[in-house]
């Protein structure tokens, strides 16, 4: 078994050889934690975006789309708090010049006493069996009760510093916790700076009143400074909500894991907008929403979980991260944030235009409180991809590389193969290709022996693979093989579109 590095660098390879993911300008060397989409990675990325578009939009008949520019005006970034507060904390080692989120560096050495924590518990477990109790276990035993008293001293330092900005407490915290550079070992760090991640650039010509304004570093406020037009043109009654995919840039500090962490991405958000004083009840319906939808892919429960924050932006008031085992660990793929009326709020602040809503029943007017629940679409296409990359061994000693895509997410649906490129077979081919392309995405291909193009096809996701061979001439029939089993049957031309309607909704 590939240690995880290795496996992560296996799913990059095999991305870019199979036409999922591009290093961005790569005949020059590329752009750092920037990339593009290749022909399969863009059907991908075009399924999942339809997935969830479909769960949000179209099954819930109280949340409308939207699609809003990456421009915007500059008051809108100053007015969400963008401006003054959209900073990550940088440090830099001295020796191998390597730049860190230093609340990552005391977030990562928290993370470890809490492993070592488990440890113990899992030492334990298994020493007592059946008799043990955890619950006393864990407040009792020293060394556990020891490393839970560090954690909660670090913690309530660490946070109320960053909450602050006391700055120089964070640098000497991370100086006290003796904490390393993972590069060069050294302990020789630069004073800890605040970077913005938001980029900006100049909007009409330069010479003449040209203004800075920003890329968007969310999708999020451009569905607020919506919020009435939306709840008027469409008439919307609260709770409804309003969903959007789109592109969102951030100037991220540490940016080297491939597409967990890029400065150009996209997001798909969903605001749901709901009566002061019951956004618990649907921030909690959220979560579980959310979580369900993710189940839905098929991949297993254990690779996900709930991360409760306890140091909530400036906007919240409750929020969590729904995290996944990605080969680099268990990180945030999507967040789910209560609020409040914070974005309205200060949107009427900023603009001086009324941002309430009349609630008929209730014969009140009110800025809606806000529930949102903000995935990351690359994210997402990575925890897809890594969780489907798997490397087989075959019975008869040869081995296979299978990407074991959901069959709704999957590129291509179905392969056409004649058999061979001769006696007729690819005219019946083609035929087959012409009567099911319109509906699926198929891929049609005749070079190489049988084999080759199966296993090209179970590298490249495809769940099925309809053969043309010379029985098929005499009865019509082709053979469809299963990627993940191998296993092949025959049916009648007929039945295909049939049978791939049901096993696509799988
Ligand atoms: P992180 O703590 O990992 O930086 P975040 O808490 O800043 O993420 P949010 O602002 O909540 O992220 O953004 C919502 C979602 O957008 C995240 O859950 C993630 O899936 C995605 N996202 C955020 N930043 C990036 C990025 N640089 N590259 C890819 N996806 C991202």
């Amino acid at each position: 078994m590939a240690s995880n590095e290795e496996l992560f660098r296996k799913i990059i390879a095999h991305a870019k050889e199979y036409g999922y993911i591009f290093p961005s300008s790569e005949i020059y060397d590329g752009l750092s934690a920037v990339y593009d989409y290749g022909p399969f990675g863009v059907e991908l990325k075009n399924n999942i975006k339809e997935y969830w578009w479909k769960s949000m939009v179209q099954y819930h008949e109280n949340i409308v789309g939207l699609d809003t520019a990456i421009f915007m005006h500059p008051t809108v970034w100053k007015a969400s708090g963008h401006v003054d507060a959209f900073n990550d904390p940088m440090i830099d080692n001295k020796d191998s010049k390597k730049r860190y989120r230093a609340d990552v560096l005391v977030e990562d050495h928290i993370l470890k006493i809490e492993e070592k924590i488990e440890k113990e518990v899992e030492k334990a477990s298994k020493r007592f069996g059946d008799s043990f109790d955890e619950k006393m276990f864990r407040e009792t035993n020293p060394r556990v009760q020891e490393n839970v008293r560090k954690m909660d001293e670090i913690k309530q330092r660490f946070y109320p510093a960053l909450e602050c900005n006391d700055l120089v407490d964070v640098k000497r915290l991370i100086e006290e916790l003796g904490i390393v550079c993972p590069v060069s070992g050294s302990r020789n760090w630069t004073d800890v700076r605040q970077f913005s991640l938001m980029f900006s650039t100049q909007m009409g010509s330069v010479n003449e009143d040209a203004s800075a304004i920003f890329l968007r570093p969310e999708t999020a406020q451009g569905i607020f400074v919506n919020f009435l037009n939306v709840q008027k043109s469409a008439r919307m009654k609260i709770p409804f909500g309003i969903a959007q995919i789109g592109k969102a840039f951030r100037n991220e500090i540490v940016a080297r894991q491939f597409l967990f962490r890029m400065r150009e991405f996209e997001q798909m958000e969903m605001q749901y907008f709901v009566r002061p004083g019951e956004e618990m009840k649907w921030y909690q319906y959220w979560k579980d929403a959310r979580m369900k939808w993710h189940l839905s892919l098929g991949i297993p429960a254990e690779k996900y979980r709930f991360h409760d924050h306890e140091k909530l932006a400036h906007y919240a008031n409750a929020a969590a991260d729904i995290e996944f085992e990605f080969p680099i660990g268990f990180k945030e793929l999507e967040g789910i944030h209560s609020r409040t009326d914070f974005d309205l709020g200060a949107h009427q602040e900023y603009s001086g235009k009324k941002m309430q809503y009349f609630d008929q029943e209730l014969n009140e007017s009110y800025i809606p409180y806000v529930v949102e629940t903000s995935i990351g679409l690359d994210r997402t296409f990575l925890a897809v991809l890594s969780q489907a990359y798997r490397e087989e061994k075959l019975e008869n000693g040869s081995g296979r590389v299978i990407l074991s895509l959901p069959p709704r997410l999957a590129p291509i649906k179905a392969a056409i193969l004649p058999l061979v490129k001769k006696d007729g077979l690819p005219e019946k081919a083609r035929e087959v290709m012409d009567a099911l392309k319109y509906d699926y995405r198929c891929f049609y291909e005749e070079k190489d022996t049988i084999g080759r193009r199966y296993r090209r096809m179970d590298a490249l996701g495809t769940p099925f693979c309809l053969t043309i061979d010379h029985q098929t001439l005499q009865d019509d029939t082709v053979t469809i093989r299963d990627r993940d089993t191998m296993l092949q049957e025959r049916i009648s031309v007929e039945e295909i579109e049939e049978a791939l309607k049901e096993k696509l909704a799988r």
